[in-house]
């Protein structure tokens, strides 16, 4: 039994340390391509993301791999295969529900974490990524992975969902926390910018929070950023794109940098 478990925990931290490489991997490259010399310059920041990443999939696949386990071998939590099994309402509610809660979650934690204390300890290297690259989504303190470890494994107990949307649940966690760190806006505009990009978060707002700290503190919506008064609205890439084709010129290879300079936020 006990070597089940490991084997679970094993294969799981695999699963989410090769979704990461992938991911990333396929956005820093999507990056190269659009804004070719953004990242120019940064080759030892981005070896500490990947590592600092590939250290946090430990972290986040352990219990994963034991809930999993104990998900196939005993019928833990409250994940269900059948679709009729629930009302087919239940598929966008649960989505609905893990994104709010999980938001929630991030949100007071990561406000709790820019105490002076918690900041120096446990979220300091995350902020060491000026500006954060793709490969920076889950470069986090053991103690910061922690805290969002724990939240999906908790939440298949409380809240029947069907595996199809747990899978949902896990892409948009994994894509967004990719593509609020790359540094260009790779949504629609509308968004990010309008009625909807109001409430939710994307690329624009997480700039703000790696720019100025104190600020835009959510992970998908902006409601708790604006009910406590810490939404600051969104950022800007102009200057952190001047400064990529400043480095680039610096390390040489300015032409391709030049390209992807100072186009501020491209729809
Ligand atoms: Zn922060
Ligand atoms: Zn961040």
């Amino acid at each position: 039994m006990i070597l089940a478990i490991v084997l679970s925990a094993v294969a799981m931290t695999l699963i989410v340390g090769l979704r990461y490489l992938a991911t990333s991997g396929a956005f820093a490259g999507l990056t190269r391509w659009r804004h070719p010399g953004l990242y120019q310059g940064l080759d030892p920041q981005m070896r500490r993301e990947i590592w600092w990443s590939l250290a946090s999939a430990g972290i986040y696949g352990v219990p994963a791999g034991i809930v999993a386990w104990g998900w196939r071998t005993h019928g833990w939590t409250r994940v269900y295969t059948d679709v009729h099994a629930y009302p087919l309402w239940m598929l966008p509610v649960s989505v609905l529900a893990f994104l709010l809660l999980h938001d929630a979650w991030f949100y007071w934690t990561h406000r709790w974490m820019h105490r002076p204390e918690p900041f120096r300890v446990a979220h300091a290297l995350h902020h060491a990524s000026r500006p954060p690259t793709a490969w920076a989504a889950m470069a986090f303190h053991p103690i910061e992975a922690l805290t969002g470890a724990v939240v999906i494994p908790l939440l298949v107990f409380v809240i029947p969902i069907h595996v199809g949307a747990l899978g949902l649940v896990l892409t948009i966690m994994t894509v967004m926390g990719v593509t609020n760190h790359m540094g260009w806006e790779i949504f629609p505009r509308f968004l990010w910018s309008g009625p909807l990009g109001d409430w939710l978060i994307t690329a624009s707002h997480h700039q703000r929070h790696h720019e100025r700290y104190g600020c835009n503190y959510g992970l998908y919506f902006r409601h708790w950023d604006r009910l406590c008064g810490t939404d600051q609205g969104i950022g800007d890439f102009a200057r952190d794109h001047a400064r990529a084709a400043a480095r680039a010129r610096r390390v040489g290879g300015g032409d391709a940098a030049d390209r992807g300079r100072g186009t501020g936020r491209p729809a």
